[in-house]
């Protein structure tokens, strides 16, 4: 109970002159026992964060891209004795990351839209391919039945001939 207090007061004033979570994320030689030790899901980085940073979204300090920190096994985010600093700090950072998300959502979108009209100029390309080949496909049908009754009639042509040879 004594060391996990300790913790705390040691983790409350290292976010409290941070302000910002990320600034929880060690590096590989710092890692303490309350810390999560995971992945970034992006550039796979071995990152880790204070234990009460579980099931938090924040940016790898590697990629920078927005990762989850995850949830160790067995510890239920109710178990997280956070102060009211904390959750307030919290919901700035996911005031903070949704902004960001939102962001580069419509960035997405706007690639969407990009993409969805260059596929539309596309498909247009492509079934006026499929049109004029048709139309080519049924003049060279046309073609092949005139030369066939073509070469039937030379052939009837020469059989009247050399009959009346
Ligand atoms: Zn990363």
């Amino acid at each position: 109970m004594d060391g996990k207090m300790r913790t705390n007061a040691d983790a409350d004033g290292r976010l409290a002159d941070g302000g910002a979570m990320e600034d929880a994320v060690q590096e590989g030689d710092q890692i303490r026992d309350t810390d999560i030790v995971f992945e970034c899901s992006h550039c796979g980085k071995s990152l880790a964060i204070d234990y009460r940073a579980a099931g938090l979204t924040i940016p790898c300090t590697d990629c920078k891209r927005i990762i989850d920190v995850p949830i160790p096994e067995g510890m239920e985010l109710g178990d997280l004795d956070v102060s009211a600093e904390d959750v307030r700090g919290r919901n700035i950072r996911l005031r903070d990351a949704l902004g960001g998300a939102q962001g580069r959502l419509k960035a997405l979108e706007a690639t969407v839209k990009e993409l969805r009209s260059e596929r539309a100029a596309q498909d247009q390309a492509r079934m006026e391919h499929i049109e004029r080949w048709d139309r080519l496909r049924q003049e060279s049908t046309h073609l092949r039945k005139a030369v066939k009754e073509m070469s039937e009639s030379f052939e009837r042509m020469s059989q009247i001939l050399s009959k009346s040879l």
